[in-house]
């Protein structure tokens, strides 16, 4: 049986769209199509979810293309053929968390002596993966603002194998030019771009020349906060089957219903990231406007330091707002107190507003000092800005600044 472009071989329950047909298909048709062909043998419209850890053989060696769910399993493989059409890529590989598909997307290239090149405003759990685990094999790392392209030349070592891009940053929404980094890239060197944040419906690396791309589908791409994953995502066949012999051996692989409710979401992720991004947007002006918030980051505002590098490299600026303000930690403890529609949660990307402090919350295991140096005050709130009516969402926000002023009026004064 011939191996389809996922290197599993194909199973006779999957018949593909003519190439020409699907190659000129816009981006909600793939997600709702690419992958999603009925079954053949009992005509089911939607992916069954394949529940099953084994595949009976016909004879010994003869497989319709699956023989046990760690190595395949359909639903999991319809996964990785949408999420990789997504994202402009050739092949993917599913994981079982984000930080499972980070690790598949970094160690699975290295051996021990290898380096590391990676923005230094990281996720806090990558941060962990690389400055915690990876030195144990003899992996280093180095963090650099990779804003400044110059500064990242400086940190290339001889041995340096990768560069780990996070673009928009967390939290502070800063924008790394990916091309620039590839720009830098010598022969043997790799790419990888978590693009959790942006999602393929706004930011498609591979197309800058990116060689993997990585997600924590926990966030957008399901969209409902309800199962936790990761993707990884190349055009390149020798990367692919780098990840995917890891995938296999060391099994982090997700189940057929974490799949099935992954798949499921990524459907309509065109016309959610539409409405997170016009709440976002509306949520930004509006905290902009308030003389009580003293930053705003958004690199959908003018304002913003990155406005002009966010429009070239994306083609909209995504859910995620962070402000500061005024009136000290105190007052946005307070403040998250009396927010209603925003639940007070680490995460981001469902269809939910959800707000955090980053302080404690998702940069709680980053040293004091670390987190001040990158700007990470206690007056500092991440939003994940839902889809819910944009109306209830401001005036949710305009209410606990209002009922918190008191604590931004005795800040001036002292
Ligand atoms: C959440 C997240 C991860 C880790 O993903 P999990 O699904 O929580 O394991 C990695 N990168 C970014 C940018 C994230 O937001």
């Amino acid at each position: 049986m011939p191996n389809d472009a996922f290197g599993h071989s194909q199973p006779a329950l999957r018949t593909c769209a003519p190439e020409a047909d699907v190659a000129t298909r816009g981006f909600a048709t793939r997600a709702i199509r690419t992958g999603q062909d009925p079954c053949k043998a009992t005509g089911s419209t939607i992916v069954p979810v394949y529940q099953t850890a084994t595949f009976t053989q016909e004879a010994v060696g003869v497989t319709k293309g699956f023989d046990y769910s760690r190595s395949g399993n359909p639903t999991r493989q319809a996964l990785e053929r949408q999420l990789a059409d997504l994202e402009g890529g050739r092949f993917a590989c599913a994981f079982g968390s984000g930080m499972a598909a980070a690790n598949g997307a970094s160690f699975s290239f290295l051996r021990a002596g290898d380096h590391i090149v990676a923005t230094k405003d990281l996720y806090g759990g990558t941060h962990r993966l690389f400055s915690d685990v990876f030195p144990r094999y003899g992996i280093e790392t180095t963090y650099v603002e990779m804003c400044d392209l110059a500064e990242t030349r400086a940190a290339i070592r001889p041995n340096t194998k990768l560069f780990w891009v996070e673009t928009p940053t967390n939290p502070l929404l800063k924008i790394i030019d990916i091309a620039g980094i590839v720009a830098l890239k010598r022969p043997g060197q790799i790419v990888a771009v978590d693009n959790t944040f942006a999602t393929p419906y706004w930011q498609r690396p591979l197309e800058f020349g990116a060689d993997v791309v990585m997600h924590s589908t926990t966030k957008y791409l399901s969209g409902h906060s309800d199962v936790v994953g990761g993707i990884v995502i190349t055009s390149d066949p020798e990367l692919h089957a780098q990840v995917a012999f890891q995938q296999n051996a060391v099994g982090a692989i997700p189940g057929p219903w974490d799949a099935y409710l992954t798949m499921r979401g990524a459907k309509t992720l065109a016309i959610r990231m539409r409405e997170h991004e016009r709440n976002a947007h509306a949520v930004a002006n509006f905290l902009d406007s308030r003389d009580d918030v003293s930053d705003v980051y958004y690199p959908g505002l003018r304002s913003h330091p990155d406005y002009e590098l966010a429009r070239k490299q994306m083609r909209g600026f995504g859910g995620i707002v962070s402000f500061r303000v005024r009136g000290g930690a105190e007052r946005a403890l307070e403040l998250v107190r009396h927010l209603r529609i925003f639940n007070l949660a680490t995460s981001l990307g469902g269809v939910e507003s959800l707000v955090c402090s980053p302080w404690t919350m998702t940069h709680g295991s980053v040293p004091a000092d670390r987190k001040v140096e990158l700007g990470l005050t206690q007056e500092l709130l991440r939003l994940s800005v839902g889809i819910e009516d944009e109306a209830d969402i401001l005036a949710d926000l305009g209410h606990a600044l209002d009922a918190t002023s008191a604590h931004a009026a005795v800040y001036a004064v002292a």
